[in-house]
């Protein structure tokens, strides 16, 4: 029997928000692997194993479950929101591209789920419906350095900002510094979002104005359940009587701003 390995996204948490296919993909599974918050989110079923690892354990894990797919079991690998944003498809990429030739030869399938970015926007209006990047804060994989290029360029650019892993006990700082770098170059007003835990116990979703960015951090949590999305100057923000305001990004935009 040829083995299996499945790269399932689980979307941002709320059981509604798994696709058909994940859904799919998991109950077919004789073996899930990932981080152990992720897979407490998928339902026990009889004759599945577990094996449950530390989040900082990416490329280990895949090289585990690309082992055992090897060996001829069905082996789905989980990541929240979507497995090729910021998360395990490409740490699975990475082992197969260095490991051994069989591995090349295996039956690898990608299971996308909605990205964090995308079950936020869906909160709050449309604020990516123009040209959007994301980018991630986490200075782990990558030096910081990079990070303030590639900001500066995107506000430069006009841009839309997503930004995942804006902040973790190891990495207190950054956030407060790309905040900083962003003010020199987009206006006061440009509007922030912050979305906490989206579709999960505990969401919070909050908008303010770059200006005002320092003020709510301490209010909504800022943790690393959290993504920002930092508008453009196109951004604008919709005030409704007794209701969460709508913020968008137009689809036209007429001029080449600074
Ligand atoms: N693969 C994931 C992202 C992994 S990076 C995806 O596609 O969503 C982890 C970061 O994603 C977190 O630090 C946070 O910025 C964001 N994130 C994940 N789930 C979220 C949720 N339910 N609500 C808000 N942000 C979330």
């Amino acid at each position: 029997m040829s083995g299996h390995l499945a790269v399932v996204g689980l979307g941002p948490g709320d059981a509604r928000c798994l696709t058909p296919e994940a859904h799919e993909a998991l109950a077919a599974a004789d073996a899930l692997y990932g981080y152990g918050p992720y897979l407490d989110r998928v339902p026990a079923r009889a004759n599945q194993t577990r094996h449950a690892s530390d989040n900082r354990e990416e490329r280990a894990r895949a090289a585990a479950a690309l082992r055992a797919a090897a060996a001829g079991a069905r082996i789905a690998i989980v990541s929240g929101g979507d497995p090729g944003v910021f998360a395990m498809a490409a740490a699975v990429c990475e082992e197969i591209e260095a490991g051994p030739d069989e591995w090349r030869a295996l039956d690898v399938a990608f299971v996308p789920g909605i990205t964090a970015m995308l079950a936020v926007a869906a909160r709050i209006g449309a604020p990516l419906g123009h040209d959007f990047c994301a980018l991630s804060l986490s200075d782990n994989l990558k030096p910081w350095a990079l990070v303030e290029r590639r900001l500066e360029a995107a506000a430069r650019a006009g841009f839309v900002i997503a930004l995942y892993n804006p902040l973790s006990r190891a990495r207190p700082w950054q956030f407060g510094a790309a905040i900083e770098l962003l003010r020199r170059y987009l206006p006061p007003a440009v509007p922030v979002i912050f979305g906490r835990a989206v579709t999960r116990a505990g969401e919070r979703i909050s908008v303010t104005t770059l200006d005002r960015v320092d003020a709510v951090q301490t209010d909504v949590q800022l943790d690393m359940a959290t993504l920002v999305i930092v508008g453009s100057r196109d951004t604008r923000v919709i005030a409704r009587p007794g209701r969460q305001p709508l913020v968008y990004t137009p689809r036209a935009v007429a001029e080449v701003s600074a």
